[in-house]
Protein backbone atom coordinates (compact mmCIF):
# COMPACT_ATOMS: atom_id res chain seq x y z
CA UNK A 1 0.00 0.00 0.00
CA UNK A 2 1.17 3.21 -0.79
CA UNK A 3 0.81 5.08 3.23
CA UNK A 4 1.38 8.56 4.75
CA UNK A 5 1.82 9.23 8.24
CA UNK A 6 1.53 12.54 9.75
CA UNK A 7 4.28 13.08 12.36
CA UNK A 8 7.49 12.07 13.00
CA UNK A 9 7.42 11.63 16.95
CA UNK A 10 7.62 7.90 18.81
CA UNK A 11 4.56 6.83 17.67
CA UNK A 12 4.90 7.83 13.87
CA UNK A 13 8.43 7.00 13.22
CA UNK A 14 7.77 3.40 15.01
CA UNK A 15 4.97 2.90 12.66
CA UNK A 16 7.13 3.44 9.78
CA UNK A 17 9.89 1.50 10.85
CA UNK A 18 7.39 -1.60 10.86
CA UNK A 19 5.29 -0.57 7.48
CA UNK A 20 8.71 -0.26 5.56
CA UNK A 21 9.72 -3.49 6.94
CA UNK A 22 6.49 -5.02 5.79
CA UNK A 23 6.79 -3.44 2.11
CA UNK A 24 4.64 -0.65 1.89
CA UNK A 25 5.51 2.47 0.79
CA UNK A 26 5.54 4.97 3.59
CA UNK A 27 5.95 8.55 3.44
CA UNK A 28 6.31 10.94 6.77
CA UNK A 29 5.58 14.32 7.28
CA UNK A 30 6.58 16.00 9.96
CA UNK A 31 5.93 19.86 10.23
CA UNK A 32 9.11 20.86 12.52
CA UNK A 33 12.58 19.15 12.41
CA UNK A 34 13.00 15.70 12.85
CA UNK A 35 13.61 15.11 16.04
CA UNK A 36 10.89 17.76 16.48
CA UNK A 37 11.38 20.68 20.18
CA UNK A 38 7.91 20.16 19.94
CA UNK A 39 7.57 16.44 20.04
CA UNK A 40 6.56 14.75 23.41
CA UNK A 41 9.26 12.65 22.13
CA UNK A 42 11.91 14.79 22.07
CA UNK A 43 12.18 15.41 25.67
CA UNK A 44 15.11 13.83 26.60
CA UNK A 45 15.20 11.01 28.85
CA UNK A 46 11.79 8.95 29.54
CA UNK A 47 11.72 6.08 31.99
CA UNK A 48 11.17 2.80 30.98
CA UNK A 49 9.29 0.44 33.87
CA UNK A 50 7.05 -2.10 34.25
CA UNK A 51 5.04 -1.92 37.51
CA UNK A 52 1.91 0.74 37.73
CA UNK A 53 0.60 -1.47 35.07
CA UNK A 54 -0.62 -3.89 37.68
CA UNK A 55 -2.10 -7.37 35.80
CA UNK A 56 -2.96 -5.14 32.57
CA UNK A 57 -1.21 -7.73 30.21
CA UNK A 58 -1.28 -5.76 27.20
CA UNK A 59 1.19 -3.20 28.74
CA UNK A 60 3.71 -6.00 30.70
CA UNK A 61 3.12 -8.11 27.19
CA UNK A 62 4.11 -4.59 25.69
CA UNK A 63 6.86 -2.81 27.74
CA UNK A 64 8.99 -6.40 28.16
CA UNK A 65 8.84 -6.76 24.51
CA UNK A 66 9.83 -3.09 23.96
CA UNK A 67 12.71 -3.27 26.57
CA UNK A 68 14.31 -6.55 24.12
CA UNK A 69 13.53 -4.30 20.89
CA UNK A 70 15.07 -1.22 22.69
CA UNK A 71 18.46 -3.58 23.44
CA UNK A 72 18.49 -5.04 20.03
CA UNK A 73 17.71 -2.26 18.05
CA UNK A 74 20.41 0.06 19.88
CA UNK A 75 23.38 -2.27 18.10
CA UNK A 76 22.25 -0.28 15.04
CA UNK A 77 22.56 3.08 16.88
CA UNK A 78 25.81 5.06 16.81
CA UNK A 79 25.48 4.83 21.09
CA UNK A 80 23.14 3.39 23.32
CA UNK A 81 20.06 5.23 24.10
CA UNK A 82 18.58 2.22 26.25
CA UNK A 83 20.20 2.17 29.94
CA UNK A 84 19.05 -0.40 32.24
CA UNK A 85 19.86 1.47 35.31
CA UNK A 86 17.32 0.30 37.97
CA UNK A 87 14.20 2.16 39.51
CA UNK A 88 13.30 2.95 42.99
CA UNK A 89 10.40 4.43 44.10
CA UNK A 90 9.37 5.21 47.26
CA UNK A 91 5.61 5.03 48.03
CA UNK A 92 3.67 6.53 51.38
CA UNK A 93 1.03 3.56 50.85
CA UNK A 94 1.78 0.11 51.17
CA UNK A 95 -1.20 -0.98 51.84
CA UNK A 96 -3.07 -4.64 50.55
CA UNK A 97 -4.67 -2.85 47.69
CA UNK A 98 -2.26 0.09 46.94
CA UNK A 99 -2.24 -0.39 43.30
CA UNK A 100 1.61 -0.09 43.37
CA UNK A 101 1.68 -3.33 46.02
CA UNK A 102 -0.97 -5.19 43.56
CA UNK A 103 0.95 -4.22 40.80
CA UNK A 104 4.43 -5.13 41.81
CA UNK A 105 2.50 -8.56 43.73
CA UNK A 106 1.64 -9.38 40.13
CA UNK A 107 4.99 -9.26 38.67
CA UNK A 108 6.34 -11.22 41.20
CA UNK A 109 4.22 -14.14 40.60
CA UNK A 110 5.51 -13.82 37.13
CA UNK A 111 9.32 -14.22 37.87
CA UNK A 112 10.19 -10.47 38.19
CA UNK A 113 12.46 -9.58 41.29
CA UNK A 114 11.55 -6.40 42.34
CA UNK A 115 12.73 -6.05 45.86
CA UNK A 116 11.11 -4.35 49.24
CA UNK A 117 13.73 -2.92 50.69
CA UNK A 118 13.96 -2.07 54.58
CA UNK A 119 14.52 1.67 54.93
CA UNK A 120 18.07 0.75 56.24
CA UNK A 121 18.23 -1.19 52.92
CA UNK A 122 17.04 2.04 50.89
CA UNK A 123 18.95 4.53 53.05
CA UNK A 124 22.38 2.45 52.29
CA UNK A 125 21.75 1.85 48.54
CA UNK A 126 20.45 5.38 47.99
CA UNK A 127 22.18 7.98 49.68
CA UNK A 128 21.42 11.07 48.12
CA UNK A 129 17.75 10.19 48.84
CA UNK A 130 16.53 11.62 51.79
CA UNK A 131 14.68 8.56 53.33
CA UNK A 132 11.02 8.53 55.46
CA UNK A 133 10.98 5.71 57.74
CA UNK A 134 6.87 6.39 57.12
CA UNK A 135 8.21 5.26 53.11
CA UNK A 136 7.91 1.79 51.78
CA UNK A 137 10.92 1.74 49.37
CA UNK A 138 10.39 -0.93 45.77
CA UNK A 139 13.22 -1.40 43.22
CA UNK A 140 13.27 -3.27 39.99
CA UNK A 141 16.66 -3.84 38.75
CA UNK A 142 15.02 -4.08 35.66
CA UNK A 143 13.89 -0.33 35.08
CA UNK A 144 16.00 2.31 33.39
CA UNK A 145 15.25 5.08 30.94
CA UNK A 146 15.47 5.56 27.01
CA UNK A 147 17.49 8.79 25.80
CA UNK A 148 14.35 9.41 24.08
CA UNK A 149 15.29 13.02 21.46
CA UNK A 150 18.17 10.56 20.19
CA UNK A 151 16.39 7.72 19.98
CA UNK A 152 13.95 9.23 17.63
CA UNK A 153 16.54 10.55 15.49
CA UNK A 154 18.22 6.98 15.46
CA UNK A 155 14.67 5.24 14.82
CA UNK A 156 14.24 7.56 11.83
CA UNK A 157 17.51 6.71 10.47
CA UNK A 158 16.39 3.10 10.72
CA UNK A 159 13.41 4.31 8.86
CA UNK A 160 15.41 6.16 5.80
CA UNK A 161 17.64 2.25 5.56
CA UNK A 162 13.79 0.87 5.06
CA UNK A 163 12.90 3.13 2.38
CA UNK A 164 10.96 5.50 4.25
CA UNK A 165 10.84 9.12 2.80
CA UNK A 166 10.97 11.57 5.90
CA UNK A 167 9.69 15.31 4.91
CA UNK A 168 10.60 17.71 8.18
CA UNK A 169 9.43 21.36 7.76
CA UNK A 170 6.00 19.98 5.95
CA UNK A 171 2.75 20.27 7.86
CA UNK A 172 -0.13 18.94 7.20
CA UNK A 173 -3.11 21.11 7.04
CA UNK A 174 -5.72 18.71 6.41
CA UNK A 175 -6.89 14.88 5.94
CA UNK A 176 -9.56 13.26 4.12
CA UNK A 177 -11.30 10.39 2.24
CA UNK A 178 -13.24 8.68 -0.34
CA UNK A 179 -14.30 5.03 -0.69
CA UNK A 180 -11.54 4.71 -3.25
CA UNK A 181 -8.62 6.65 -1.46
CA UNK A 182 -7.40 8.89 1.41
CA UNK A 183 -6.18 12.67 0.45
CA UNK A 184 -3.61 15.10 2.84
CA UNK A 185 -3.75 18.74 2.05
CA UNK A 186 -0.23 20.23 3.34
CA UNK A 187 0.20 23.51 4.54
CA UNK A 188 1.65 24.88 1.19
CA UNK A 189 -1.83 24.10 -0.47
CA UNK A 190 -0.31 20.89 -2.22
CA UNK A 191 -2.94 17.66 -2.45
CA UNK A 192 -1.65 14.36 -1.98
CA UNK A 193 -3.46 10.70 -1.86
CA UNK A 194 -2.70 7.75 -0.62
CA UNK A 195 -4.33 3.82 0.44
CA UNK A 196 -4.35 5.08 3.85
CA UNK A 197 -2.99 7.51 6.49
CA UNK A 198 -1.79 7.19 9.96
CA UNK A 199 -2.12 10.11 11.52
CA UNK A 200 0.52 10.29 14.40
CA UNK A 201 0.08 14.27 15.40
CA UNK A 202 0.46 13.56 18.84
CA UNK A 203 -0.98 16.91 20.92
CA UNK A 204 -2.14 18.05 17.77
CA UNK A 205 -4.67 15.01 16.69
CA UNK A 206 -7.50 17.12 17.39
CA UNK A 207 -6.44 19.37 14.61
CA UNK A 208 -6.88 16.87 11.81
CA UNK A 209 -9.61 14.56 13.30
CA UNK A 210 -11.66 17.13 15.60
CA UNK A 211 -14.34 14.01 16.41
CA UNK A 212 -11.20 13.31 19.14
CA UNK A 213 -11.18 16.90 20.60
CA UNK A 214 -14.17 16.01 23.04
CA UNK A 215 -12.05 13.47 25.04
CA UNK A 216 -8.72 14.61 25.15
CA UNK A 217 -6.93 17.17 27.31
CA UNK A 218 -3.53 18.50 26.77
CA UNK A 219 -1.77 19.25 29.78
CA UNK A 220 1.50 21.38 30.64
CA UNK A 221 3.78 18.71 32.12
CA UNK A 222 7.15 20.56 33.25
CA UNK A 223 10.52 19.54 34.35
CA UNK A 224 13.59 20.87 35.71
CA UNK A 225 17.00 20.78 34.30
CA UNK A 226 19.96 20.74 37.05
CA UNK A 227 23.47 20.89 37.41
CA UNK A 228 24.39 19.23 40.86
CA UNK A 229 27.54 20.36 42.61
CA UNK A 230 28.96 16.57 43.03
CA UNK A 231 27.91 15.05 39.62
CA UNK A 232 29.86 11.66 40.71
CA UNK A 233 26.88 11.48 43.04
CA UNK A 234 24.00 11.54 40.41
CA UNK A 235 26.31 9.24 37.75
CA UNK A 236 25.14 6.05 36.45
CA UNK A 237 25.72 3.74 38.60
CA UNK A 238 25.67 5.92 41.47
CA UNK A 239 22.46 6.47 41.01
CA UNK A 240 19.28 5.15 38.83
CA UNK A 241 15.27 6.45 38.27
CA UNK A 242 14.31 7.56 41.12
CA UNK A 243 10.46 8.66 42.17
CA UNK A 244 8.99 9.50 45.16
CA UNK A 245 5.08 9.93 45.70
CA UNK A 246 3.84 12.52 47.96
CA UNK A 247 0.63 13.83 48.46
CA UNK A 248 0.58 16.23 45.62
CA UNK A 249 1.61 13.75 42.92
CA UNK A 250 5.04 12.05 41.73
CA UNK A 251 8.22 13.76 41.45
CA UNK A 252 11.07 11.53 39.59
CA UNK A 253 14.57 12.25 38.65
CA UNK A 254 17.25 10.33 36.32
CA UNK A 255 20.80 10.31 36.62
CA UNK A 256 23.48 12.39 35.39
CA UNK A 257 22.47 12.31 31.42
CA UNK A 258 24.58 12.82 28.74
CA UNK A 259 24.62 16.59 28.64
CA UNK A 260 25.84 16.47 32.39
CA UNK A 261 22.46 17.60 33.90
CA UNK A 262 20.20 15.79 36.08
CA UNK A 263 16.61 15.66 34.69
CA UNK A 264 13.61 16.20 37.53
CA UNK A 265 9.71 16.31 36.48
CA UNK A 266 6.52 16.19 38.27
CA UNK A 267 4.01 13.61 36.95
CA UNK A 268 1.10 15.38 38.93
CA UNK A 269 -1.20 16.61 35.96
CA UNK A 270 -0.79 19.89 34.67
CA UNK A 271 -2.96 22.75 33.46
CA UNK A 272 -4.65 22.37 30.75
CA UNK A 273 -3.24 24.18 27.78
CA UNK A 274 -3.55 24.58 23.92
CA UNK A 275 -0.58 22.83 22.03
CA UNK A 276 1.43 25.36 20.75
CA UNK A 277 2.06 26.79 24.31
CA UNK A 278 5.34 28.28 24.82
CA UNK A 279 8.05 24.95 26.13
CA UNK A 280 9.59 26.62 28.56
CA UNK A 281 9.01 27.01 32.26
CA UNK A 282 7.53 28.75 34.63
CA UNK A 283 9.64 30.63 37.98
CA UNK A 284 6.31 29.10 40.05
CA UNK A 285 7.16 25.69 38.93
CA UNK A 286 10.76 25.57 39.77
CA UNK A 287 9.96 27.25 43.10
CA UNK A 288 8.45 24.51 44.16
CA UNK A 289 10.48 21.84 42.49
CA UNK A 290 13.39 23.20 44.40
CA UNK A 291 11.60 23.40 47.42
CA UNK A 292 10.52 19.71 47.04
CA UNK A 293 14.36 18.76 46.71
CA UNK A 294 15.89 20.42 49.03
CA UNK A 295 13.69 18.36 51.35
CA UNK A 296 14.14 14.65 49.66
CA UNK A 297 17.24 14.84 47.24
CA UNK A 298 18.98 17.77 49.15
CA UNK A 299 22.24 17.73 47.31
CA UNK A 300 20.48 18.04 43.74
CA UNK A 301 18.36 21.22 45.38
CA UNK A 302 21.37 22.80 45.92
CA UNK A 303 22.57 22.34 42.70
CA UNK A 304 22.14 25.30 39.65
CA UNK A 305 19.04 25.47 38.06
CA UNK A 306 20.26 25.08 34.36
CA UNK A 307 16.25 25.44 32.95
CA UNK A 308 12.61 24.69 33.13
CA UNK A 309 10.82 22.87 30.03
CA UNK A 310 7.49 22.10 29.72
CA UNK A 311 6.11 19.06 27.32
CA UNK A 312 2.94 17.84 26.74
CA UNK A 313 0.81 14.81 28.16
CA UNK A 314 -1.97 14.10 25.61
CA UNK A 315 -4.45 12.09 28.12
CA UNK A 316 -7.74 9.91 27.01
CA UNK A 317 -10.35 9.57 29.42
CA UNK A 318 -8.86 6.02 30.44
CA UNK A 319 -5.24 6.98 29.72
CA UNK A 320 -5.01 4.12 27.08
CA UNK A 321 -3.49 5.25 23.62
CA UNK A 322 -5.62 5.15 20.79
CA UNK A 323 -4.65 2.89 17.69
CA UNK A 324 -7.65 3.04 15.86
CA UNK A 325 -9.81 4.78 12.57
CA UNK A 326 -11.32 7.47 12.82
CA UNK A 327 -14.60 7.70 13.97
CA UNK A 328 -16.73 6.78 10.49
CA UNK A 329 -13.53 6.23 8.90
CA UNK A 330 -11.69 3.21 7.18
CA UNK A 331 -8.75 4.86 5.72
CA UNK A 332 -7.63 7.54 8.20
CA UNK A 333 -5.82 5.67 11.33
CA UNK A 334 -5.21 7.51 14.29
CA UNK A 335 -2.48 5.92 16.32
CA UNK A 336 -1.09 8.04 19.54
CA UNK A 337 -2.57 9.68 22.52
CA UNK A 338 0.52 8.59 24.55
CA UNK A 339 -0.86 10.50 27.62
CA UNK A 340 2.42 10.44 30.19
CA UNK A 341 3.99 6.73 29.72
CA UNK A 342 3.55 5.85 25.55
CA UNK A 343 7.51 6.54 24.94
CA UNK A 344 8.87 3.64 26.28
CA UNK A 345 6.90 1.19 23.78
CA UNK A 346 8.38 2.97 21.15
CA UNK A 347 10.31 -0.25 20.01
CA UNK A 348 7.30 -2.30 20.47
CA UNK A 349 4.22 -0.44 19.09
CA UNK A 350 5.27 -0.56 15.33
CA UNK A 351 3.63 -4.16 14.57
CA UNK A 352 0.33 -2.46 16.67
CA UNK A 353 0.06 -0.07 14.55
CA UNK A 354 0.39 -1.98 11.25
CA UNK A 355 -1.83 -4.51 12.24
CA UNK A 356 -4.45 -1.99 12.81
CA UNK A 357 -3.76 -0.48 9.28
CA UNK A 358 -3.20 -4.04 7.31
CA UNK A 359 -7.12 -4.86 9.04
CA UNK A 360 -4.79 -7.43 10.90
CA UNK A 361 -6.80 -8.27 14.87
CA UNK A 362 -3.93 -8.35 16.91
CA UNK A 363 -4.77 -8.92 20.76
CA UNK A 364 -2.50 -6.38 21.91
CA UNK A 365 -3.86 -3.43 20.32
CA UNK A 366 -7.63 -4.48 21.51
CA UNK A 367 -7.34 -2.37 24.66
CA UNK A 368 -6.28 0.86 22.17
CA UNK A 369 -9.40 0.65 19.75
CA UNK A 370 -12.01 3.45 20.32
CA UNK A 371 -15.36 1.64 20.73
CA UNK A 372 -17.26 4.16 23.17
CA UNK A 373 -13.81 5.21 25.42
CA UNK A 374 -14.88 8.72 24.32
CA UNK A 375 -18.32 9.03 25.33
CA UNK A 376 -18.38 10.11 28.65
CA UNK A 377 -15.85 13.04 26.79
CA UNK A 378 -12.71 13.96 28.64
CA UNK A 379 -12.13 12.63 32.07
CA UNK A 380 -12.18 15.11 34.82
CA UNK A 381 -8.68 14.68 36.23
CA UNK A 382 -7.31 14.96 40.10
CA UNK A 383 -3.42 16.43 39.49
CA UNK A 384 -2.89 14.48 42.80
CA UNK A 385 -3.78 11.70 40.73
CA UNK A 386 -0.83 9.46 41.85
CA UNK A 387 -2.16 6.76 39.50
CA UNK A 388 -1.86 3.80 38.21
CA UNK A 389 -1.21 4.61 34.17
CA UNK A 390 -0.87 8.25 34.63
CA UNK A 391 2.08 7.73 35.64
CA UNK A 392 5.75 9.00 33.88
CA UNK A 393 8.22 7.52 36.61
C1 LIG B 1 6.97 15.49 30.72
C2 LIG B 1 6.69 14.18 30.05
C3 LIG B 1 7.28 13.05 30.58
C4 LIG B 1 7.03 11.81 30.01
N1 LIG B 1 7.66 10.73 30.56
C5 LIG B 1 7.49 9.52 30.01
C6 LIG B 1 8.22 8.42 30.54
O1 LIG B 1 8.98 8.56 31.49
N2 LIG B 1 8.04 7.21 29.96
C7 LIG B 1 7.22 7.03 28.87
O2 LIG B 1 7.12 5.89 28.39
N3 LIG B 1 6.52 8.07 28.35
C8 LIG B 1 6.63 9.30 28.89
N4 LIG B 1 5.96 10.38 28.39
C9 LIG B 1 4.94 10.17 27.31
C10 LIG B 1 5.56 10.17 25.94
O3 LIG B 1 6.48 11.23 25.80
C11 LIG B 1 4.47 10.33 24.87
O4 LIG B 1 3.45 9.39 25.09
C12 LIG B 1 5.00 10.10 23.46
O5 LIG B 1 6.24 10.72 23.27
C13 LIG B 1 4.00 10.62 22.43
O6 LIG B 1 4.53 10.41 21.14
P1 LIG B 1 3.74 10.87 19.83
O7 LIG B 1 4.50 10.36 18.69
O8 LIG B 1 2.30 10.47 19.96
O9 LIG B 1 3.70 12.46 19.89
P2 LIG B 1 4.88 13.54 19.64
O10 LIG B 1 6.18 13.02 20.12
O11 LIG B 1 4.42 14.83 20.20
O12 LIG B 1 4.96 13.63 18.08
C14 LIG B 1 3.96 14.19 17.28
C15 LIG B 1 4.62 14.82 16.08
O13 LIG B 1 3.62 15.20 15.14
C16 LIG B 1 4.00 16.42 14.55
N5 LIG B 1 2.79 17.07 13.99
C17 LIG B 1 1.70 17.47 14.69
N6 LIG B 1 0.78 17.99 13.85
C18 LIG B 1 1.30 17.91 12.61
C19 LIG B 1 0.83 18.30 11.34
N7 LIG B 1 -0.37 18.85 11.19
N8 LIG B 1 1.63 18.09 10.26
C20 LIG B 1 2.86 17.49 10.41
N9 LIG B 1 3.35 17.12 11.61
C21 LIG B 1 2.59 17.32 12.70
C22 LIG B 1 4.62 17.20 15.70
O14 LIG B 1 5.45 18.24 15.24
C23 LIG B 1 5.40 16.09 16.42
O15 LIG B 1 6.72 16.00 15.95
C24 LIG B 1 6.16 11.66 28.90
C25 LIG B 1 5.56 12.80 28.36
C26 LIG B 1 5.84 14.05 28.92
C27 LIG B 1 5.18 15.26 28.34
Amino acid sequence: MKLGIVGAGVFGIAAAIELAERGHEVTVFERGSVPSAQASSTDVSKVIRRWAYADNETYVELVERAAINWARWQQEFESPVYHKVGQVRALPDWGPESPMRRSVEYLQGRGASIEILTTAQARKRFPRLVVLDSDTHVYDRWAGYVESALAVEYMARMARDRGVRILANTGVRSVDESPESSQMMLDDGTEHTFDRIVVAAGAWVGRLVPELIQGLTITRQQMLIIAPDRPEFFAPGAMGVWSIEVASGQWYGFPLLRSGYVKVADDATGEQIDPDVDRGGTPEFARRAMGFLRKRVPELGAGRLVAGRTCLYTNTPDDHFVIDWAPGSSRVLVAGCGTSHGFKFGSSIGPVIADAIEDRDNPLGRLFRLGDRFAGGAAARDPRDKGFLHSAG
